[in-house]
């Protein structure tokens, strides 16, 4: 398999203030092309160091992509660092001078002396005309590798490499086929997830597998390239149906749906409604499920009850009871959804209170999370987790349990 490096260019990719995103663009288009990267650079406005850099990515990668540095002024070195990398002259050609000239004189603007430095070429170069900016991008051959210039405004870039270079790449390239499997997984930490599945993915080296963890949301990207379709759902398989098995219901996407879209689907299949009460997660719950267009279908509402007052006053919860047991307590929860959903008149209710921290309010330990749930049939139910994280952490991990514990409701039966 063909592996690629990126370079791109830019001390302004060095500051605080930009990111490199066209290697993010490029990276996945690479991918679908069968070739993977195994390697990416920033470097500044800095011909020695590029030229190193270049002359490194030359001795390990088969194609090696710069973007950037293809300007005017002197601190546009690509195609210096290019030509000393490569032991290449840079040639002048009139084309590019010719074509230059024309592009001001449509704009009715002056070309100024410095926009020549653009009309030269690495020896033996192909040029990759531009026709959003000035800069001439450059398809270079040289023992069997690629080379590509190619300008920094993502733009640009991406109607060269779309338009001019994938084409070329492609008849390059040998016949690859990439198929992919992703998953979400949810109600388990990303260590515990790996020590689960590594065993099963560690030995290949194709499909490549990536785990990608947020608070309490897991993503596994399985990709595997061969030459024919079967090939790669043979490979795919081999990775992917173990570890299906392995994290069982765990799984709750198959197609990058997030949880609170898979939640909607559930729902509206049963011509269900949702409603929430909501302590210490303080409306994430609520802004999650809101978040999905046409949550209206099937969400009525929520109540944010942040202190004990408001618990008795909207939603009706006996004040002996939080006395008792505190609000954070599997019976506040209970009660908590159970007005909930009474007071809104939906097929369930959520309800979340807990204590997010930094110092427990309550006497229970930070990060402990009631989950409280009521149906249209049987008693409510609550469930007690400790969450990990800091107070932002345990927040979102406190809406995903939620969404999660909705999910394997649903999932789980149909009779509710
Ligand atoms: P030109 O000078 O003709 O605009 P160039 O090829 O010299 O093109 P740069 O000067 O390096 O490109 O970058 C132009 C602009 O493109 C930058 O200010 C930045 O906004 C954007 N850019 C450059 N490189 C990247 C990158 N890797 N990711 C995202 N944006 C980039």
């Amino acid at each position: 398999m063909a592996n690629a490096e990126i370079i791109a260019v830019g001390s302004e990719l060095l500051t605080a203030d930009k990111i490199d995103t066209n290697s993010l663009w490029l990276t996945d288009q690479l991918n679908s092309l069968g070739v993977e990267v195994r390697r990416k650079l920033v470097v500044g406005d800095d011909r020695r160091l590029l030229a190193e850099s270049i002359r490194q990515a030359l001795r390990d990668a088969d194609i090696v992509i710069l973007t950037g540095g293809l300007g005017p002024t002197e601190d546009d070195v690509t195609r210096e660092a290019t030509s000393e990398a490569l032991g290449r002259n840079l040639v002048f050609r009139q084309d590019l001078l010719d074509a230059l000239i024309e592009r001001f004189q449509r704009l009715n603007r002056n070309m100024a002396e410095n926009n020549r430095r653009q009309t030269f070429l690495i020896e033996g170069a192909e040029p990759l005309p531009n026709d959003r900016g000035t800069a001439a991008g450059q398809w270079i051959d040289a023992d069997g590798k690629v080379i590509l210039l190619l300008p920094g405004p993502p733009n640009e870039l991406k109607a060269m490499f779309s338009g001019q270079c994938v084409p070329k790449l492609r008849a390059k390239l040998p016949t690859q086929v990439i198929r992919t499997r992703f998953y979400r997984v949810a109600g388990m930490g990303e260590s515990d997830l790996d020590q689960l599945i590594s065993p099963v993915y560690k030995p290949y080296e194709n499909p490549v597998t990536t785990i990608l963890a947020g608070a309490g949301d897991i993503q596994i990207h399985l990709r595997a390239h061969g030459e024919t379709e079967p090939e790669a759902e043979a490979l795919l398989a081999a990775v992917g149906s173990p570890i299906e098995e392995l994290l069982g219901d765990r799984i709750y996407s198959r197609d990058g749906a997030n949880l609170e879209t898979v939640i909607g689907g559930l729902l509206r299949a049963r011509g269900a409604s949702l409603s929430v009460a909501e302590s210490c997660s303080g409306g994430l719950l609520g802004g999650r499920i809101t978040s999905v267009p046409g949550s209206s279908d099937y969400y009525l509402g929520g109540f944010l009850v942040y202190s004990d007052a408001m618990k008795t006053q909207l939603l009706g919860v006996d004040p002996a009871l939080l006395q008792k047991h505190t609000s954070v307590s599997e019976e506040a929860a209970k009660a908590m959804a159970t007005s909930a959903r009474d007071r809104t008149g939906s097929t369930y209710a959520l309800s979340v209170t807990g204590e997010a921290g930094p110092r427990s309010q309550s006497g229970v330990p930070v990060g402990t999370v009631i989950i409280g749930f009521a149906g249209p049939a049987g008693a409510p139910e609550a469930a007690t987790y400790r969450l990990f994280g800091d107070r932002n952490g345990v927040r979102a991990r406190a809406a995903q349990w939620a969404l999660d514990y909705l999910r394997r409701k649903l999932q789980a039966s149909r009779s509710f």
